[in-house]
């Protein structure tokens, strides 16, 4: 389970919107428990492929280090990642799959006509041969 903010599903939203017709991505910064995972922030990247910025979606290492850095400073971890997927529904491509990590969640958001539409998490398999779909529902509050 996901637990995301209003604010940082409005901001996954607005940087797919804002991308379009190419696609956003970004990383989720946040805490992994028991309970669930919380995203609490973003980290929005660019994206560098040229070839094809509008259905690939490619984490380049030093964006890594860089959110990672990102993630220590603000006392959270790195969670995840987002893109969205310009006209193209919110399920992970074969692309997705090859280039995905075990462990993390992958939020994919549909943007259609620069509108975004639905938003859906996804974590690969331990053996990396498959996505299963995992839940993402709204955080109220930071706790404390
Ligand atoms: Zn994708």
């Amino acid at each position: 389970m996901l637990k995301l903010t209003a604010e940082v599903a409005e901001r996954i939203r607005a940087h797919g919107a804002q991308s379009y017709p190419y696609e956003c991505c970004g990383a989720l910064l946040g805490s992994d428990g028991p309970e669930g995972r919380d995203a609490w922030d973003l980290v929005a990247l660019e994206n560098f492929r040229q070839d094809s910025p509008r259905n690939r979606f490619l984490v380049r290492p030093e964006d890594v280090l860089r959110v990672e850095k990102a993630a220590r400073e603000r006392r959270l971890d790195l969670i995840g990642w987002y893109h969205s997927h310009p006209d193209a529904p919110a399920r992970p491509s074969e692309f997705d799959r090859e280039h995905a990590w075990p462990w993390y969640s992958y939020v994919i958001v549909s943007v259609e006509a620069a509108q975004p539409r639905q938003m859906s998490s996804w974590r690969l398999t331990d053996d990396r041969r498959r996505f299963e779909s995992e839940e993402i529902v709204a955080q109220l509050g930071m706790p404390g």
